[in-house]
């Protein structure tokens, strides 16, 4: 027998806002999950853009800067979804971000 959903939760604290990640469903303090915004692309249809510091405009998805859960919510199509819209989505420089975080952190550790 495990668990696992105490685990999951044991890491919101009261008071603070939780946010479900588009990528892999789970839950999470806001703090701990990037921001995305949809804006008209100037060609055709949307691009999707970070926003971690919480102030573009409109409605906004969530999205741990993880690539495993990038990947997830572009392949099940979560932003289109989440942001209401519909149409191409270009992800370039979200993949550019979560992607530049995974290489900070374990580009280097040699595993
Ligand atoms: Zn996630």
């Amino acid at each position: 027998m495990v668990q696992r959903e105490l685990s999951v939760s044991t890491r919101a604290r009261a008071g603070e806002p939780v946010r479900t990640c588009v990528g892999c469903r789970q839950k999470g303090l806001a703090a701990d999950l990037l921001r995305v915004v949809a804006r008209e692309a100037e060609s055709e249809g949307f691009a999707l853009v970070p926003d971690p510091k919480r102030r573009l405009p409109g409605r906004g998805a969530w999205l741990h800067p993880d690539p495993k859960c990038l990947s997830e919510a572009a392949r099940r199509r979560a932003f289109g979804r989440a942001l209401r819209v519909s149409g191409s989505l270009d992800s370039s420089e979200l993949d550019h971000l979560v992607g530049a975080v995974e290489l900070s952190e374990a580009g280097h550790s040699g595993l």
